[in-house]
């Protein structure tokens, strides 16, 4: 059984989805979670309650990512390749870094791509895989993958 790598991030199944806090004062929403004061420099609430973030949002920023990430992160066997980092603006208005999904690259998207959040296996221990949450390009040129 596949378990999420960072507990309480995100919530895996058919329709995952990341978790994040929003304040019940104004609105915020934030992540990772936020839980103890509002960030927001025109509000003093400090209640918060969980909540799923959108599951589409669309490609801020992006980047090749050409060195080992550190520690949890386990290279698949064989040469190191690189992968696709997408910074992610949600219609919260807040960004989200994530890996693209697998199979896909830098090249798959651009500022502006709608990409959508999927949860993949990250690595694999003794408990079984160990899953992330992903970004994946839903607005192809090249049709399905
Ligand atoms: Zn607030």
């Amino acid at each position: 059984m596949a378990t999420p790598a960072i507990d309480g991030w995100f919530t895996t199944g058919e329709q995952p989805s990341l978790l994040g806090t929003r304040c019940v004062t104004c609105g915020c929403v934030y992540f990772p979670k936020q839980d103890d004061y509002c960030r927001n420099p025109g509000c003093d609430g400090s209640e918060f309650v969980e909540h799923a973030l959108s599951r589409t949002g669309t490609v801020w920023s992006y980047t090749d990512a050409q060195y080992q990430p550190p520690p949890p992160y386990q290279p698949p066997p064989g040469d190191y390749r690189s992968f696709g980092l997408a910074a992610v603006e949600l219609p919260e208005g807040i960004t989200v870094l994530g890996q693209l999904a697998d199979g896909y690259g830098v090249d798959d998207v651009h500022v502006g791509s709608p990409v959508e959040l999927v949860v993949e296996t990250l690595y694999v221990d003794d408990e079984g895989p160990r899953t992330i949450w992903r970004w994946k390009p839903t607005d192809l040129d090249g049709g399905t993958r």
